[in-house]
């Protein structure tokens, strides 16, 4: 039976309760090099510098003539085409009173002055001479040597989650190879006799109360993309001997153990009270909406492998468990591969709906950008119907115990930030 008085404790404010978390995430000391080409979405665990400098030489912007401006002070000026420089060929000096056919990339002979765009000529003879129609101006369509990144540059800093443009820079300066931090390893798995996966039973054979799981299939799929390695340890019964097993297994060999269901404060909830058992409850139950149900702790390894596995129990209802990933689990998570700064930016944005009923935890209510510039709410807000996250683009952080009227400012947090 839960204690009553604990039950009534009051609930912690979700900023103490990541403060806390993330003051426990200790970044993981493994390190690993990947190929740049696999690199995307790891976190960089050295500074990358530039031995060279991008562009390696100055070079043309544009299909065109380079020429020297003393050589064409008037526009209708016909010169020689003393050369024809393409992409990845060498120039050499350009002759006095000529100019060279030059193409997009192609270094600039050294004389040259400025490029003039093909479009801006009419070649004659044909192609040996030129008629530049438009007085050039000095360094017209030149990208110069280092302009990008210059020798010596740090280009990409230690800490920092790459992307589809980080891994283009560093391939850029000739990195084939980052060193990142290791992949978490996570152990992941849901609690809950009602939970049947998705391909056992057929839907028109399921039992009467039997649901399928979905929170196993988005909390796998958040995982992977945080760039964990993930061991998927399927359903737990609601017994506590099972879910004492269970968690005691997961310990050895994963950083993270990551459950859902099974953290409120029913008979039926075995997973606290075995997290107890096993090692320390540090959270449980946070002032938010949904996703009080939310716990952390740590689990002890008993093996020769020294130390714990981290554990958090995500609530059952699928809103809630995907909300607390996203707000709790993503930045520590971020936290243990190095990531330096977690915190988010949520954005101002216009309310295109009232919400007139305050509640007494902070809420996060899933809204979509409209076409206006504004934000609409979605219809039903209850954290099981996992529809609403479907439909959501972003989520309103909404301060416990206020209403919202068409046309206030609310806080957005966009989910394309949650989720990359
Ligand atoms: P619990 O936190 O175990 O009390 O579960 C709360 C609610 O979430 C119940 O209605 C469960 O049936 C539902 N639920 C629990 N786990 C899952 C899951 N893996 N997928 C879908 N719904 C779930
Ligand atoms: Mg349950």
């Amino acid at each position: 039976m839960t204690d009553p008085i604990e039950r009534r404790k009051p609930l912690m404010p979700l900023d103490e309760a990541l403060e806390r978390l993330l003051a426990n995430a200790a970044p993981l000391s493994r390190h690993e090099l990947v190929s740049t080409f696999d690199a995307d979405g790891r976190v960089l665990a050295e500074d990358v510098v530039s031995e060279l400098q991008v562009p390696p030489c100055n070079n043309s912007a544009m299909d065109g003539y380079a020429v020297r401006l003393s050589d064409v002070a008037l526009p209708g000026t016909e010169l020689p085409v003393s050369q024809r420089i393409a992409a990845g060929q060498a120039a050499a000096p350009l002759a006095q009173g000529s100019v060279a056919r030059i193409f997009t990339g192609a270094p600039m002979p050294e004389g040259a002055e400025a490029v003039v765009m093909q479009e801006d000529t009419e070649p004659l003879d044909d192609g040996k001479r030129v008629r530049i129609q438009v007085l050039p101006v000095a360094g017209q369509w030149v990208r110069t040597a280092g302009e990008d990144v210059s020798r010596g540059a740090v280009i990409l800093r230690r800490g920092e989650r790459l992307k589809a443009a980080s891994i283009g820079l560093a391939a850029g300066i000739g990195r084939d190879q980052l060193k990142v931090s290791a992949r978490p390893r996570v152990a992941l798995f849901s609690t809950g006799d009602e939970l049947v996966m998705p391909g056992d039973v057929p839907p028109e054979k399921m039992k009467p109360g039997a649901i399928y799981n979905s929170n196993r299939y988005f909390l796998r799929a958040l995982l992977c993309r945080m760039g964990c390695e993930v061991t998927d340890l399927g359903i737990v019964p609601d017994q506590r001997a099972a879910t004492i097993a269970a968690l005691q297994g997961a310990a050895e060999q994963h950083d993270v153990i990551l459950t859902s269901g099974g953290v409120s404060v029913g008979e039926e909830d075995h997973v606290k009270p075995a997290v107890e058992t096993l090692g320390s409850l540090d959270l449980w139950q946070i002032a938010m909406k949904p996703g009080k149900p939310f716990a952390y702790g740590q689990v002890r390894r008993t093996n020769e492998e020294e130390g714990f596995a981290y554990f958090f129990g995500l609530p059952g209802n699928p809103v809630s468990s995907f909300v607390t990933f996203l707000l709790l689990v993503r930045p520590f998570l971020l936290k243990l591969q190095g990531v330096i700064d977690v915190t988010l930016q949520p954005v101002p944005m216009r309310a295109d709906f009232a919400s007139t009923r305050p509640d007494k935890r902070r809420e996060f209510l899933r809204a979509r950008r409209n076409e206006k510039g504004g934000l609409d709410l979605f219809r039903n807000q209850s954290s099981g119907v996992l529809t609403s996250m479907h439909w959501a683009d972003g989520l309103i952080d909404h301060p416990a115990g206020a209403t919202i009227s068409e046309g206030d400012t609310v806080r957005f947090i966009p989910l394309v930030e949650l989720l990359s």
